[in-house]
């Protein structure tokens, strides 16, 4: 962190390592991931393995599915026999709970990843409150953590696979609370006990999340972690995510006011945007996010003026015909502009230009180059005709 300036255009990621998930890498030297993940019941196969082919039509390049016990780690890998008879073959990652170690070692034979969280590792001696530990206590704990964890760690070495420590706000561990406090420093230490772990172990599949509902909570976190890791040497990617954000506009803007600070300093190699609604509906959000940034291209990103009294014809109307007309279009960049006045200073990086120029007639642009000038009822046909002269049209399928 830190070698963004806050004066320049360009993100540049801080630099990790490249941790596979399946046939997906993420870290620094890759795109930012889009991941999600199901709500359906993953004892239920085929409806489970419905919500995951609807994720990965959606765009979601890695699903993960819960697994609360040992028959739920069993029904993954029938998810994953469906799923490629199906002809999906997406990453799957199977979240762990409460003292989950048999849970995990289970299912790692059917998924790619497993996401456990520090918090509900809960090894504390029976009938000693954390507030009367010693350290003696502390090194119990910490000596019951590792031979727990030892044998997962092993196995993920040798199958090769990853594993997310996704460390939660809400679920802190008792003695983590009572040392730090529900503070980020208290979710960074969770994380740090089982990196070291595994560091020890000679095990670098890591990816790290610090989630939290409360947004400048998780900023903090983040920040804190990846400034932790890199102090000490370990350079894992971030999964970067907003918890229990809710719905609608309102989940969709707290998940970016957490998400997008952290990719415009560099931080974050995937991320999750979790709404109270289907989970395909958050896919379209992170990719506007990642857009926005200029992280990700992968659709058209539209120019438009907010429209004002010199506005020439209906703004709203003519950019919804543009982008109903477009919109499946990849890499170009439109503008659509009421006026002449700001119109081509605004739109100086777009491919195309739809301008106002006088009543009745807008003009289109190549670039900066004013190109013709139709009747407004003609503007949207001679906006298709003008990508199509420049090769740059498909047709939509
Ligand atoms: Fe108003 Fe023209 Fe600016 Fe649009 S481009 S907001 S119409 S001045």
């Amino acid at each position: 962190v830190g070698t963004n300036s806050r004066f320049d255009t360009q993100i540049y990621r801080r630099p990790t390592r490249t941790v596979m998930v399946g046939n997906v890498p993420i870290g620094s030297e890759h795109p930012i991931v889009v991941q999600s993940m199901i709500n359906e019941d993953t004892l239920d196969i085929e409806n489970a393995a419905r919500g995951i082919c609807r994720l990965v039509d959606a765009g979601c390049e890695i699903v993960r599915v819960t697994t609360p016990s040992i028959a739920h780690a069993k029904a993954v890998g029938e998810i994953r026999s469906l799923l490629t008879q199906k002809g999906y073959q997406v990453p799957l990652v199977a979240d762990i709970h409460h003292n989950g170690i048999k849970i995990a070692m289970e299912v790692l034979n059917h998924v790619d990843k497993v996401r456990i969280n520090p918090g509900l590792f809960i090894f504390d001696k029976p009938g000693v409150k954390p507030n009367d530990f010693t350290t003696e206590e502390y090194e119990y704990i910490g000596e019951r953590i590792r031979t727990t964890f030892e044998p997962l760690v092993k196995k993920l070495k040798e199958q090769n696979k990853a594993l997310r420590i996704g460390v939660n706000h809400g679920s802190l561990a008792e003695r983590m609370l009572f040392t730090y406090g529900d503070t980020p420093q208290g979710m960074v230490e969770s994380a740090m006990e089982f990196i070291r772990i595994c560091h020890a172990l000679d095990f670098h599949n890591i990816i790290v999340s610090m989630k939290a509902s409360r947004t400048p909570i998780m900023l903090a976190a983040y920040r804190l972690m990846a400034h932790t890791m890199d102090k000490e040497g370990y350079h894992y990617p971030l999964h970067l995510g907003v918890t229990e954000a809710g719905d609608g506009d309102y989940g969709r803007i707290k998940s970016t006011a957490g998400i997008a600070p952290l990719l415009a300093d560099g931080i974050g190699d995937t991320i999750r945007v979790s709404l109270t609604e289907a989970p395909e509906k958050e896919i379209p959000v992170c990719y506007s996010i990642l857009q926005s940034l200029g992280l990700r291209k992968t659709m058209v990103e539209y120019v438009a003026c907010p429209s004002c009294g010199r506005t020439l014809f209906n703004l709203e109307e003519v950019l919804h015909k543009v982008r109903l007309a477009t919109s499946h279009l990849t890499g170009l960049d439109i503008a659509v502009m009421g006026c002449i006045v700001n119109g081509p200073g605004e739109m100086a990086d777009a491919d195309y230009g739809y301008v106002g120029k006088t009543p009745g007639i807008i003009s289109l642009y190549r670039g900066r180059e004013e190109i013709r000038k139709v009747p407004e009822s003609e503007g949207v046909t001679a906006l298709i005709e003008l990508i199509k002269e420049d090769g740059r049209w498909v047709d939509p399928v």
